[in-house]
């Protein structure tokens, strides 16, 4: 292909022909094109973004780069869970065992942080044994063995969005519309499942700060979805603070077990709700129920343990709780009183980015045990000099990561209600 012509229409604005998009996602398989080529072309999208046409033809192109899973041998419904990425965001630990409690059979193929964000499969790749390397047949077998299967990106499936993902973390292009549609559908398709529960994430920590831009990222994937065979129903909730106390991987799946083992607060609030919309696309008050049911009865938690142990993990951390820590412990301290107006989830997750939580380039190591836990909550009331969170790091904590954490909370002197969690 002309990749030069291909990117210089690109930068023009110029609309794609199908065949164009198809040599490009071809280029980019068979590695015939380099990073720098790639690199430019995915700029030039974010600037001049792809038309809902070209986005719709770049996810069958990039689906059809790959194999796609076959669970015809499984109960239907075959039900998956995407996040567009979030701080805080563990909804997939609790969640997955849930749906699967319900009798869903889940195929889940995660990503890792991108950008600021932070990715599941970083978050499960830390606790220790845990496998996130399947091959789609071993997906498929675990999945009809317990009813649930969770996957790296594996490079039989969409593989172009492999490639294209660690170029968009490293080139700040991950937020553009058309490129996050067809990077997230694309796997769904090759993915193979029928119903997928959207999180679009809307706010400061999230890639679509505005209602609006959510509202448009919500319609894309429901369209092309469709468009695809997929029946998508989305969610927009609220990322201008991080999603329940913990953000950093390990300690994230710390928090997540919490949940299932019966504690309450957003996360929970989160997962009830998008459990229900898996089984209901109102969400009405009877799949609330039975989506509680199966957290309070502890299935949920029992189905977590036979995954975690399906994937390499030793199911017994679960309940002894006995997860490697940081060598470094830091606290933020309130600097006034008065009650919590806000925490910046973009705060927040830049503070736990430079504790070593999330990686700069595709290949850095990330630390497993650092981050950020919060010890109060918007709404609380706090007294200067109060211990507000704590930062958690293998490397030596300085003060100007300090300051960034505390950057985060904003107190004022009136009390302040808290926000909606689920906007739409
Ligand atoms: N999640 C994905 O899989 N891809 C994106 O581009 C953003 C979020």
């Amino acid at each position: 292909m002309n990749i030069q012509r291909f990117i210089d229409n690109r930068r023009h604005g110029r609309v794609h022909p199908d065949s164009d998009i198809r040599e490009f996602v071809s280029a980019v398989v068979a590695e015939s094109i380099t990073d720098a080529q790639i690199s430019a072309w995915l700029m030039a999208a974010c600037i001049n973004p792809l038309t809902i046409e070209e986005a719709g033809t770049l996810t069958r192109e990039m689906a059809a780069s790959g194999e796609t899973l076959d669970l015809s041998i499984l109960p239907r419904p075959w039900i998956d869970k995407h996040s567009t990425g979030g701080v805080g965001d563990k909804t997939t630990i609790v969640l997955t065992p849930m749906l699967a409690a319900l009798g869903f059979s889940v195929v889940k193929m995660s990503g890792r942080g991108l950008g600021l964000t932070g990715g599941t499969i970083d978050k499960l790749e830390s606790v220790p044994g845990f496998n996130v390397d399947l091959e789609p047949e071993q997906v498929v077998r675990q999945a009809a063995e317990i009813g649930l299967a969770l996957t790296a990106q594996t490079p039989r499936l969409a593989p172009t969005d492999k490639r294209l993902y660690t170029l968009r973390s490293e080139t700040a292009t991950v937020d553009s519309i058309p490129l996050i549609v067809s990077s997230i559908l694309s796997k769904k398709i090759a993915g193979g499942s029928d119903l997928v529960i959207m999180d679009v994430k809307c706010g400061s920590g999230a890639f679509m700060k505005t209602l609006d831009d959510a509202r448009s990222l919500a319609k894309a994937l429901e369209d092309i979805g469709k468009a695809a065979g997929i029946d998508v129903r989305p969610v927009i909730s609220n990322m201008e603070f991080p999603l329940g106390t913990m953000v950093g991987n390990l300690l994230e799946i710390k928090e997540a077990i919490q949940v299932l083992k019966g504690g309450t607060g957003p996360v929970r609030d989160l997962c009830v709700h998008l459990a229900a919309l898996s089984l209901d696309p109102d969400a009405g008050r009877e799949a609330k129920s039975k989506a509680e049911s199966v957290l309070d009865s502890g299935s949920s938690l029992e189905m977590a343990k036979r995954w975690f142990q399906a994937q390499g993990a030793d199911p017994a951390m679960i309940d002894d709780e006995n997860w490697p820590t940081a060598e470094n412990q830091v606290p933020i301290q309130a600097n006034s009183s008065g009650w919590v107006e806000s925490i910046s989830a973009h705060q927040v997750a830049q503070t736990a980015f430079d504790l070593g939580a999330g990686r700069a380039s595709g290949t850095a190591e990330i630390d497993p045990t650092a981050g950020v836990e919060l010890l109060i909550s918007i709404g609380s009331r706090v007294e200067q000099g109060q211990n507000i969170a704590i930062l958690h790091s293998n490397r030596p904590i300085s003060n100007e990561v300090v300051e960034t954490g505390s950057a985060a909370f904003t107190i004022v002197d009136s009390a302040t209600d808290s926000p909606a969690l689920i906007l739409e």
